[in-house]
């Protein structure tokens, strides 16, 4: 069921998209600035993407009267994030063309999968096994798995959660248990010197563009920072682009996507390993709304739609920091400073949730170390 996108979708037209948060309230609001509508179809009847989306569905993503209906509504369906069910995306494409791909986001949704596709791309990651038992943890800790470790769940994490760190064998025990019996992925530690993400599109007709490498710090598991450019050789940033490029292809990606990747300094240069993929707009993208050309945000709903893509280049050196719990509280001050303030639209500012974020900008090419 293609025929509805093999051409442009003209102005006018209705991008339909999973997921209320922020992520989606930002894609609605790029789309409606090429003069397409956006319909939000969310389970939440308090999303903050509703606030600025033409219409909205309030659903559960296994309701299939509604998604019919939605499918209806729309001429392309997307989604804000990776936690959207697979049969919800494959029963939308049987009516709909759904971008990015059931197949994007299956390997998404599972860090074995990823891990599996990035290695087999020739790119490097953590040492890793798919750990279902305490006894298959203290399994492949006895047969020489080194510490420090990091168990985590396969699927369904985000900001840290569903993680546990192994220093000793004794700390399997507590570690399978933080996994409550999930499909789980055992990471040997990395020593990274840095973090940094790959935010780049892949558009219908296989056009590739990525912004700028970006440098991210974490506080509390949660992205604190982004910083554009990264400080890395430009060899190195080139090898992250390329990395990305190929990912994409293999799974015929459309839309925007990140990669996030370790820094690690190794013989005198740095290596890059793959972390994780994100199948959509990403959090270490956000600088892109004041620092680039074109947002990540209209990137996306650009490839969706069959657009061509737009310019990614960064005109500024950017600084993002989000704006978390009752940090949004700082607003007035905020207000008054020279900078691209966003405010999500959330009623709760509950410890750890990204309100907004603030981005600072400064003449391109003066922060470079
Ligand atoms: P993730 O959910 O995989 O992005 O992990 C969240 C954060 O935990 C990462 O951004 C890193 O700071 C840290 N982390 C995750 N996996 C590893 C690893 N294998 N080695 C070192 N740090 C890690």
């Amino acid at each position: 069921m293609t025929e509805k996108a093999t051409t442009a979708l003209p102005p006018g037209s209705t991008i339909g998209i999973l997921g209320g948060g922020q992520l989606g309230r930002m894609l609605a609001m790029a789309a409606a600035r090429l003069g397409l509508k956006s319909h939000i179809y969310a389970p939440d009847a308090n999303s903050p993407a509703f606030d600025v989306a033409a219409a909205h569905t309030i659903g559960a993503y296994e309701d299939e009267v509604r998604l019919a209906a939605f499918a209806e509504a729309i001429g392309v369906a997307t989604y804000e994030f990776e936690n959207i069910p697979v049969p919800t995306v494959e029963f939308l494409s049987k009516r709909v063309p759904v971008r990015p791909g059931a197949k994007a986001l299956a390997c998404a949704q599972d860090r074995i999968n990823e891990k599996m596709l990035a290695r087999q791309l020739g790119a490097m990651t953590a040492e890793f096994a798919p750990i279902d038992s305490l006894e298959a943890l203290i399994k492949a800790l006895d047969g020489g798995f080194a510490v420090p470790a990091v168990l985590k769940t396969r699927r369904f994490g985000y900001d840290g959660k569903g993680q546990a760190k192994i220093l000793k064998r004794s700390d399997a025990e507590a570690a399978w248990a933080a996994m409550r019996d999930r499909p789980s992925i055992l990471e040997s530690f990395v020593n990274f010197r840095a973090e940094v993400s790959i935010v780049a599109a892949r558009a219908s007709d296989g056009t590739f563009k990525a912004f700028d490498v970006t440098e991210n710090e974490h506080r509390d598991h949660i992205l604190h920072r982004s910083v554009a450019p990264a400080r890395l050789a430009a060899d190195v940033a080139a090898e992250a682009i390329a990395a990305a490029q190929k990912i994409a292809e293999s799974l015929d990606y459309i839309g925007v996507f990140a990669i996030e990747f370790f820094v690690v300094p190794e013989n005198g240069r740095d290596r890059l390993y793959v972390n994780e993929m994100a199948p959509r707009v990403h959090n270490s993208g956000h600088w892109t709304m004041d620092g680039a050309l074109t947002s990540q945000f209209e990137q996306h709903i650009r490839a969706v739609a069959g657009w061509p893509l737009g310019d990614a280049s960064r005109h500024s050196d950017a600084v993002m920091e989000n704006i978390i719990g009752d940090e949004v509280d700082q607003w007035r001050a905020l207000a008054r400073q020279k900078g691209g303030l966003h405010i999500y639209g959330k009623r709760v500012a509950r410890p750890g949730r990204k309100m907004g974020h603030f981005t600072r900008l400064a003449p391109l090419g003066s922060t470079k170390s």
